[in-house]
């Protein structure tokens, strides 16, 4: 999907200043989700145009993800159109890539950053999803010319039916920084296909990135409640803030710190949230119940009072935590969008207290990339997540977890192999879940965690949850990190 911005502002060759991006060059940035490459196709005196190219990576959004569910199971997940529709993805393309433009800034020409010049920008492919007139409506008060063209999907086949997809062209005389803004916000507007899981921080988003037109635009409840995908509290107090007096409150740092996680997954992969077969299996024993209070019990018992539960799946241990008083902060942490849903759902986000709301927060994020906002935690609980990830991809969650986060007590479960050969029906060599991607023995978990305790700074301790076994042990086994140093 390709952005075109030009100006005839003489000297148009400026452009260059005003985005921070050498027009002499080809600009390729690496994104979680692909890859953004940066270009000027003709620069001049009188004319210069920037294009960036977002080139998004199916594949990579759904790498090592297993055969779990997904409502439109695995195969949605690779034939979509977010490799070549402009759409969530291209804000934050733009985000990433153009920061200090959209944020005003230009070292070079200050002056001409805060100018309104002409300016012409170009989206396609653009998908709007919703009644006719959307985009007249969304763009025309910002006060621009707009041209659109369709893009048929295929003229052989009818039956398809027409196509969301247009040519979008906009022409303005405003300051870079206000178009780079309305593009920020309105492309996700107009596509209403949700790409990632939106976090609260996305309602701080919208109001920096809306500030200063936002609360006269028309459509500014429209605008809300598409940016934050229908959730009814959230865009009332959008509506609040923006009808209050004075400069809206913008929390850049929350933008900041949410850039690993916009890295590791803005992509809804695929549940993988303990299945009903697995939990059928264990049920007779309440397993998973059990373990839960065990770990929340450990956490409890170590003093920690600021926890966070990596992989936290729909928020069953988020709850227990919650019930606690000693845990004055939990952050739950998980890749999968769809289980951070009914984690919201299960934890009642929307009818929570404002003070209930200051101890919990749940974000998206992949356990293998390294993630500031998991970092200084005293305690840290991943309960039946590791046998999830790819045998090759453990030493990245050591790095992430033991190495950068370095949380004070770290817990750990998951199941316990030997045990399977008593549970009914499961042939030898058979896991648990569809989605493991190995089974320890006992042996072998203490062989992996023993020597990642040593070399970080942990003790590391071993039990099991659930009746034990004389010869087989417990149905699953825990490890109990605790810090040294
Ligand atoms: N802890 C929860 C969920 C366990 S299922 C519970 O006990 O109920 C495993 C969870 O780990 C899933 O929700 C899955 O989305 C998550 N997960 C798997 N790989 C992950 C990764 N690389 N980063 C973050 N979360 C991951």
């Amino acid at each position: 999907m390709l952005l075109t911005i030009t100006t005839t502002h003489r000297p148009a060759s400026d452009l260059g200043f005003l985005l921070h991006k050498n027009p002499g060059r080809v600009h390729d940035m690496p994104l979680a989700f692909g890859r953004a490459v940066l270009f000027y196709p003709e620069v001049s005196e009188t004319s210069a145009t920037f294009v960036l190219a977002l080139d998004v990576d199916p594949v990579a959004l759904v790498r090592g993800k297993g055969q779990g569910k997904s409502s439109g199971g695995l195969l949605d997940q690779y034939v979509n159109d977010r490799p070549y529709a402009a759409s969530s993805f291209l804000s934050v393309a733009i985000a990433k890539t153009l920061r200090n433009a959209l944020g005003g800034s230009s070292k070079e020409r200050p002056d001409l950053a805060m100018l309104a010049i002409p300016l012409e920008a170009r989206i396609l492919p653009l998908p709007v999803r919703g009644s006719e007139g959307l985009v007249e409506k969304l763009f025309k008060p910002l006060g621009y010319d707009i041209t659109i063209e369709p893009i048929p999907l295929d003229d052989k086949w009818p039956e398809w039916g027409p196509s969301p997809y247009v040519a979008m062209t906009l022409r303005a005389t405003c300051r870079l920084r206000d178009l780079l803004a309305h593009l920020y916000v309105l492309i996700p507007v107009l596509d209403k296909q949700k790409h990632y899981f939106v976090e609260r921080s996305e309602l701080e988003k919208l109001l920096d990135k809306g500030e200063g037109w936002l609360a006269q635009h028309p459509s500014k409840e429209l605008i809300a409640n598409r940016y934050l995908r229908f959730k009814k509290s959230w865009t009332k107090e959008v509506l609040e803030r923006l009808g209050e007096d004075g400069p809206v409150v913008t929390e850049d740092d929350v933008v900041e710190v949410a850039a690993p996680a916009e890295a590791a997954g803005d992509e809804p992969i695929v549940e993988m949230k303990k299945d009903a077969a697995e939990e059928a299996l264990e049920k007779p024993i309440r397993l998973h119940e059990l373990r839960l209070d065990t770990v929340a019990a450990v956490l409890k018992d170590k003093g920690a009072r600021r926890v966070v539960d990596l992989g936290c799946g729909s928020g069953k241990l988020l709850k227990r935590l919650l019930s606690e008083k000693q845990f004055t902060e939990v952050l739950g942490v998980d890749v999968s969008s769809i289980s951070l849903e009914m984690a919201e759902r299960r934890l009642k986000f929307d009818r929570m207290s404002e003070r209930q709301l200051k101890r919990i927060r749940i974000v998206q994020g992949a356990l293998t990339y390294r993630d500031r906002r998991i970092e200084g935690y005293d305690g840290a609980a991943l309960v039946e997540v590791i046998e999830h990830l790819e045998p090759d991809r453990l030493a990245a969650l050591e790095r992430v977890l033991f190495e950068a986060a370095k949380p004070g007590v770290v817990v750990i479960t998951t199941p316990n192999s030997e045990y399977n050969a008593k549970f009914e029906g499961m042939k030898p060599g058979q896991m648990r879940h569809a989605d493991h991607r190995f089974e320890w023995t006992r042996a072998e978990f203490e062989a992996w965690a023993k020597p990642v305790a040593e070399r970080c700074g942990y003790t590391v301790a071993f039990s099991g949850i659930g009746e034990e076994d004389a010869a087989l042990g417990a149905p699953s086994q825990m490890a109990v990190f605790e810090k040294t140093a």
